[in-house]
């Protein structure tokens, strides 16, 4: 379990332990009404770039802070959200939190580049009105369109359209930047690069904490490829000196993961 441990280490108790005095229907009925208690927190994690670890920005990752003082991860309630609905609600209060915590934080630091990256599921671009909640709330906490970054997992852009390319057009050209997260663990069919607003890959934790010295080709060649559709590339799970330097020596473009920084408080991000 030391593994598991240091990658969700919000959770105090190990999953298997957790699940079997709180089960997956008792999470998923309770999440809207934990949603309207303020329950939800996000923890940031910074994004920096390559060539010179320089701040460029963070990413929003929501934790459950449950009544019981137990803190879950994402891990064991946003598949359930998905599939119940709930997090069409759950999605706009994590952006609504997170866009007025990098208002403070940018405030803060006048003149630090701070681009708010924050994950979005394909259930919430279903919703008629997602290109309006969205913008509504960029209005309301005064952050701007182009500071803004979407994560949609490559799974997510695989499934049968619905709308969503419509919306991501729409989202696009506000200024909304979209990136294709945990790129490599999906499908091998890229024809969605062409058929979405697509500005940049984020390369799975998988692919680049086993990477480096295995995969250093097979890296470079998906850097060329991102690069040669102008898309930008970050490396995610970055645990290593050694893995950083590859990385960068490879061409990837920005960095997120342990070695950089853990999620966590927003104020503790230094620019
Ligand atoms: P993700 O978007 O790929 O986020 C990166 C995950 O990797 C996070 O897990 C982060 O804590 C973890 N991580 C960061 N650095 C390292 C590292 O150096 N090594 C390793 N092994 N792991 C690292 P987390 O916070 O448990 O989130 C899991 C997933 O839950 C996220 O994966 C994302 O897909 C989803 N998620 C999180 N917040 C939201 C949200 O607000 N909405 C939606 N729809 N999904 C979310
Ligand atoms: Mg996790
Ligand atoms: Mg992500
Ligand atoms: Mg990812």
């Amino acid at each position: 379990w030391a593994k598991n441990e240091g990658r969700d280490r919000y959770v105090l108790h190990d999953p298997v332990r957790y699940r079997s005095d709180l089960q997956r229907s008792d999470v998923a009925a309770q999440l809207p009404a934990a949603v309207d208690r303020g329950e939800l927190v996000v923890d940031f994690q910074p994004l920096v770039r390559l060539h010179d670890h320089a701040l460029v920005g963070a990413e929003a990752l929501v934790r459950w802070n449950r009544p019981d003082g137990r803190r879950l991860g994402p891990d064991h309630f946003i598949a359930l959200a998905e599939r119940t609905g709930s997090i069409v609600a759950l999605g706009a209060e994590v952006l609504r939190q997170s866009c007025v915590q990098a208002r403070v934080w940018a405030d803060a630091h006048p003149g630090s580049p701070f681009l708010l990256s924050v994950n979005i599921a394909a259930r919430q671009l279903a919703e008629p009105g997602i290109v309006d909640t969205i913008s509504g709330i960029l209005e309301q906490t005064r952050w701007p369109a182009e500071r803004l970054q979407l994560e949609l997992t490559e799974r997510d852009v695989m499934v049968p359209d619905g709308g969503a390319s419509a919306m991501l057009r729409r989202l696009a050209a506000m200024g909304v930047t979209i990136v294709i997260d945990d790129f490599g663990t999906g499908y091998s069919n890229l024809a969605y690069l062409h058929r979405l607003p697509v500005h940049g890959l984020k390369l799975a934790g998988p692919f680049v904490t086993d990477a480096p010295a295995d995969n250093a080709a097979l890296l470079g060649a998906v850097v060329t490829l991102a690069h040669s559709l102008h898309l930008t590339v970050t490396a995610e799970s970055v645990e290593t000196a050694g893995q950083a330097a590859q990385l960068g020596e490879l061409g990837c473009d920005v960095a997120q993961g342990w070695y950089f920084g853990m999620p966590g408080r927003i104020d503790l991000i230094q620019p």
